[in-house]
């Protein structure tokens, strides 16, 4: 991946008004703006089949004041949205951004539900960490799968080219940063020279090349990657050689909650209706409510770096909502016993130890106290048998740092200027989580990937018909 900074040695073979690297949720939806708004962009995907890291997801957007949460009697507002993220960034993301995607989010899960027939609803059983309201939105499925399948169905529909089996490898700039088009590899090896009107990276960040990785988030080098191998960090690749400005690049949305051996995601649902987790010397270890990002890294300081999921038959008919849940019983990584001793002696810890830890809890949830890590019990949240475990470890599921954008996804230059005709969005930018794991509040992926996405291309789109 390279910059040439001045002409390219052969002419161009076509020029484009407006070309997008990524067909994730991030650059469908910049291509769905940018259609909107009058300009046919044009799409270049390294897969056969667009999916990226949004296919490996849940699918889940967080917005604010939707008219399915109004429909539910939610009153929330944009306002109350970036207070939450700013929350759980430490007041460390640009506010600018998070202005944008906190007020930007509601009428665009709107926008994909009318006007591009995606069927959101709202998890409603259930409510995320950080978060002050219910504000998931979700496809029936609550897959990735089924979002990105929707976004290509609704860029087809909008007669939207997206072109697979390519790979941008150089961009091609002026002196002054103006991106003048790309060098593309064809499946085949040949390569293709596009000019192009304005770029937008929608290729996500870096958590697919184990070197970046090294370089940037030592602590989760050898760790589980559980996204999309294609994402190897292109943009922060190229924004560095331009002279681009690039933030947070230690920060990640981790997970502590993926059952091992079998590499499933287990919904953090188990833990945030009343589950715990619980080392292999019996012990619990940590508030696991804090959120599942910094809990991947709690998990793996754990004794053979893994945990147990321990949670009861009510929690497991909230999780079963999620595909990925139901895979992870079909492939018998979930434990059920009628007692906890039972399950004590299927998971190989102490029982006397699992067993206090589990009488702790539950009479914390009866007496609605907090814990020795400051976690709150509720009543509601008792458990009864049969109980239900699960072995998982921490894992890293994307990079948060990138280009450092304004709140329409215009890249940054170190010099204080912004690009005149670059833009990235999704995890190609820099995210709203600060400068750590501790920062992801849940959602904060496909946030930045659809509202970025769709501010980017009409952004894009605005400009060149000006
Ligand atoms: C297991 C898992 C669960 C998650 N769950 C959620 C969730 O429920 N909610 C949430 O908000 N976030 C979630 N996330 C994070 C979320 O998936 C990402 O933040 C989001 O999908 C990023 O979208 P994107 O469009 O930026 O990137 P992607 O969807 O990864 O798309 C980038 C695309 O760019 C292509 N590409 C890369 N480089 C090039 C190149 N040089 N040339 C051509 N193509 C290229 C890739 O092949 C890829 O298709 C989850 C992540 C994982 C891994």
């Amino acid at each position: 991946m390279s910059v040439v900074i001045g002409a390219p040695t052969a002419e161009f073979e076509t020029q484009l008004p407006l070309l997008i690297v990524g067909a994730g949720a991030a650059g469908l939806c910049a291509a769905l703006a940018a259609k909107e708004a009058g300009v046919d962009a044009i799409v270049i995907e390294r897969d056969a089949v667009p999916a990226g890291s949004t296919a490996l997801s849940a699918g889940l957007i967080p917005a604010a004041g939707t008219r399915f949460q109004r429909t539910r009697g939610i009153d929330d507002r944009p306002q109350r949205f970036a207070a939450d993220i700013q929350r759980k960034a430490n007041g460390e993301a640009d506010p600018a951004v998070v202005e944008a995607v906190a007020r930007g989010a509601g009428p665009l899960v709107e926008w994909l539900a009318d006007r591009h027939k995606l069927p959101f609803d709202l998890v409603d059983n259930f409510t995320y960490p950080g978060h002050s309201a219910l504000r998931m939105h979700g496809l029936p499925s609550r897959t990735g799968q089924e979002l990105i399948d929707r976004l290509r169905n609704a860029a087809e529909a909008n007669d939207i080219v997206i072109l697979t089996e390519r790979v941008v490898e150089r961009l091609f700039a002026e002196p002054d940063g103006r991106i003048r088009g790309v060098d593309i590899m064809h499946g085949d090896g040949t390569h293709e020279l596009v000019g192009c009107d304005a770029l937008i990276l929608a290729c996500n960040g870096f958590g697919g090349n184990p070197d970046l990785v090294r370089r940037y988030i030592p602590q989760m080098a050898s760790t589980l990657y559980f996204g999309h191998p294609g994402n190897r960090g292109d943009a922060v690749v190229w924004g560095d050689k331009l002279g681009a400005t690039l933030l947070h690049l230690g920060s990640y949305q981790g997970h502590g909650s993926v059952a091992t051996p079998h590499n499933i995601l287990i919904s953090w649902a188990v833990i945030m209706q009343g589950g715990i987790q619980i080392n292999c010397d019996g012990y619990r270890f940590s508030d696991e409510t804090r959120g599942y990002s910094e809990q991947a890294a709690e998990v793996l300081r754990q004794p053979g770096g893994f945990v147990w999921d321990v949670f009861d038959e009510r929690i497991a008919t909230v999780a079963r909502q999620f595909e990925d849940f139901r895979e992870a019983e079909r492939a018998g990584a979930i434990l059920t016993r009628d007692t906890i001793a039972g399950l004590a002696e299927a998971m190989h810890v102490p029982a006397a130890t699992f067993a206090a830890e589990w009488r702790d809890v539950e009479s914390l949830k009866l007496a609605g106290g907090r814990d020795r890590y400051g976690r709150e019990f509720l009543a509601e949240q008792s458990c009864k048998p049969p109980y239900h475990a699960v072995k998982v470890t921490g894992a890293l599921f994307h990079t948060q740092g990138g280009l450092a954008v304004d709140s329409s996804g215009r890249v940054r230059h170190n010099s204080g200027t912004k690009f005149p005709n670059l833009f990235a969005a999704g995890g190609a930018a820099a995210g709203v989580s600060g400068s750590n794991a501790a920062g992801y509040l849940s959602g904060n992926g496909l946030l930045t990937a659809i509202v970025l996405g769709y501010l980017t291309g009409n952004a894009a789109a605005g400009q060149m018909l000006r």
